[in-house]
């Protein structure tokens, strides 16, 4: 009889659950007898993924779409047989804006994020001027850079593209992604393919090119295509939002003898064994015993679980700073939005001094998040850049925002419904330097024997790479099972030829 070895993961956002859920795959495909608990310390699964109906209109709190170029939130929804309600972005309204002078100006086609893939691209936008322009064509005439020492994303940037481009279009851009200010974001953390393809091609220019081209390798091809076939539009959602992903994973995981769903189980202490097992303690003075113990926090809520055990480990999680951001989610009737909302939303620079960092215009974007008649816009406040604007009370907040939309959009009338989320402390920023802590953060886990640790805060924020890294994790914790020798010998002999 195979001895059931006890997993307990802390944290049940999208993290701890996709590290669960692959545990159960894998028990199960595997035949290995593993018990998953997953400690959530709200009455709630799904930490930043939040979906709420309110007056006919879908909401968002957290994330409302992601990424189908990286594969792993895609073959999640299709392993959980979500295939059917994923969503794809209008096709006709696929382009997004950046404020210029206080007017809204379309990033044409064939621009990748920070730079234009073609000639064409650069001279048929409106977001620079034509000095800023002539500067951004000389991109394929300088030189690589030498030696591998980090830099952050707005010297890369500014060196590759010049300071117009950074002012106007990366800086917006990066800013609206990530909270952050790109002037302390790691090129090689945040933007890995950026790097690459200065590496490989020796020039952002002539890598796009590449990539459109089609002659760019593999992992820098535009494609979105699955395992199972179908072609989706870069982002999507799902029919019945982001939420969704949750609620399936927690039916599924809720449907399994061997895997246990525990909610307001705030934990506040954990204690190594000599027998190398782990007690865990709950506000609420519950306990917990676990052979194998993951922690899917924020990085600064990690530290302080660890602190005790492991002072350095807990060092460079609390040295990974955070940012705070609000989604405000605004709805109008159609007829109060004069100008035509027919694109994906909008960024803001700093230099146009304004307070929000940027807006989606939600109900454009997918299908089925406002009713006939409705415009649903979302927009994001706070970050690095404007941390003021986050601490706001609830009332001058929305005034501020509704002013700011109004001069943008030239919408006179007050919004229908106004609903603030605010997200402290959620955002990481993966400073320069990021990946040499990650490294000594991964050294320092290895000495805790039956410790692991997964979150946002290491190798990508979006949902695809927490979800990847917590299903790579989830490998790891189940062959470390295997190792420390729960099995007898036969069985893993078994396994190891298979
Ligand atoms: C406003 C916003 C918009 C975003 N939009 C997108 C998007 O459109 N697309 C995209 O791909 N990504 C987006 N992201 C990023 C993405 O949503 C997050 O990176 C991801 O959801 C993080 O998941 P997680 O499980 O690692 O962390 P979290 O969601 O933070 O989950 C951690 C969980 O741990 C629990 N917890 C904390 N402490 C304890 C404790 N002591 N005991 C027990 N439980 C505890 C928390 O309650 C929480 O449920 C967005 C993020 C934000 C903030």
């Amino acid at each position: 009889m195979l001895q059931r070895s006890r997993v307990v993961i802390i944290g049940g956002g999208i993290s701890g659950l996709a590290a669960a859920y692959r545990l159960c795959e894998l028990s199960q495909a595997q035949q290995v007898p593993i018990d998953v608990t997953v400690l959530e310390g709200t009455g709630r699964f799904g930490g930043l993924i939040d979906t709420q109906q309110r007056d006919g209109f879908l909401l968002e709190a957290g994330p409302d779409a992601f990424i189908t170029e990286k594969p792993w939130a895609l073959d999640l929804c299709h392993r959980l047989g979500l295939a059917g309600d994923l969503i794809e972005t209008r096709p006709d309204c696929r382009r997004s804006f950046v404020v210029q002078k206080g007017r809204l100006v379309g990033v044409p086609e064939g621009w990748f994020l920070l730079a234009p893939s073609s000639v064409r691209a650069l001279f048929s936008s409106q977001v620079v001027s034509f000095r800023g322009k002539l500067r951004m064509a000389c991109e394929p005439l300088i030189p690589k850079r030498q030696g591998s020492a980090d830099e952050s994303v707005a010297q890369f940037v500014r060196r590759r593209f010049g300071q117009e481009a950074f002012q106007r279009v990366a800086q917006p851009m990066i800013s609206g992604i990530y909270s952050a200010d790109p002037e302390n974001l790691s090129l090689a953390a945040t933007l890995p393919k950026f790097l690459e393809m200065e590496q490989t091609h020796g020039s952002i220019f002539r890598a796009l090119k590449a990539i459109v081209n089609g002659k760019a390798c593999g992992s820098q091809s535009k494609s979105t295509r699955t395992a199972s076939g179908p072609r989706y539009s870069l982002f999507v959602s799902l029919r019945q939002g982001m939420g969704k992903l949750i609620d399936t994973l927690v039916a599924r995981l809720e449907r399994l003898e061997f895997a246990h769903l525990r909610r307001s189980q705030s934990v506040n202490e954990i204690i190594p064994r000599e027998d190398s097992t782990w007690q865990i303690k709950t506000a609420g003075n519950a306990s917990y015993d676990a052979d194998i113990l993951c922690l899917a926090l924020p990085a600064h809520q990690a530290a302080g679980l660890v602190l005790k055990t492991a002072a350095d480990l807990a060092r460079n999680l609390a040295a990974i700073r955070y940012e705070s951001v609000a989604t405000v989610n605004v709805a109008f009737r159609s007829s109060d939005v004069p100008r035509a909302v027919d694109g994906f939303g909008f960024v803001v620079p700093a230099i146009e001094r304004r307070h929000l960092l940027g807006c989606s215009f939600s109900s454009v974007k997918f299908p089925q998040r406002a009713a006939d008649g409705m415009v649903l816009m979302r927009v994001f406040a706070g970050g690095a850049l404007h941390r003021d604007v986050f601490h706001l009370d609830e009332e001058p907040l929305k005034r501020l925002l509704k002013d700011e939309l109004a001069a943008l959009l030239g919408i006179d009338a007050d919004p229908i419904g106004m609903w603030i989320h605010r997200h402290a402390q959620a955002m990481p920023q993966y400073s320069v330097g990021h990946l040499d802590r990650l490294a000594l953060i991964e050294q320092q886990m290895q000495r805790y024997r039956g410790l692991f640790l997964t979150g946002n805060w290491a190798h990508g924020l979006g949902l695809p790479d927490c979800i990847h890294q917590a299903e790579c994790l989830a490998q790891r914790m189940f062959d470390f099972r295997l190792v420390a020798g729960t099995l007898n010998r036969s069985t893993r002999n078994r396994l190891n030829h298979r």
